[in-house]
């Protein structure tokens, strides 16, 4: 089974893209948990944080900024959450890096 967020990066699988350069792709969760539900992911493969490393410190700081941006532009920036699942105990169904963000309803409840 090919990993989903693999062929979304090398355009076999659409997506509702919501941001894109060079580095990261941006596209809206299939199955929203909230009104405002978008991935950002990488375009390199990275598995999770635990496979990150340190050279990838720029790019999941910039990964940040675009979540910050598209939360901007979808009028949630006084509040919204990121989240990123790094392990199938923690949550983690698709095995490339992805943060969610999430917003545009109450947010406050628990995180797990
Ligand atoms: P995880 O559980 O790994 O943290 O999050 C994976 C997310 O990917 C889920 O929220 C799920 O709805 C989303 N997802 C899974 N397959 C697809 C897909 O093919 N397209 C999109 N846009 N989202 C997907």
């Amino acid at each position: 089974m090919k990993n989903v967020f693999e062929e979304i990066v090398k355009g076999n699988i659409p997506c509702d893209k919501v941001f894109e350069n060079e580095r990261i792709l941006a596209f809206n969760d299939i199955a929203p948990q909230a009104p405002v539900h978008v991935l950002i992911i990488p375009k390199k493969s990275i598995t999770n944080i635990a496979d990150a490393s340190e050279e990838d410190s720029a790019l999941l700081g910039e990964m940040l900024l675009v979540a910050k941006a598209i939360a901007k532009t979808r009028g949630i920036e006084d509040n919204f959450r990121v989240v990123t699942n790094s392990g199938p105990e923690a949550g983690q169904g698709v095995f490339h890096l992805h943060f969610h963000l999430l917003g545009g309803r109450s947010l406050s409840g628990r995180l797990g």
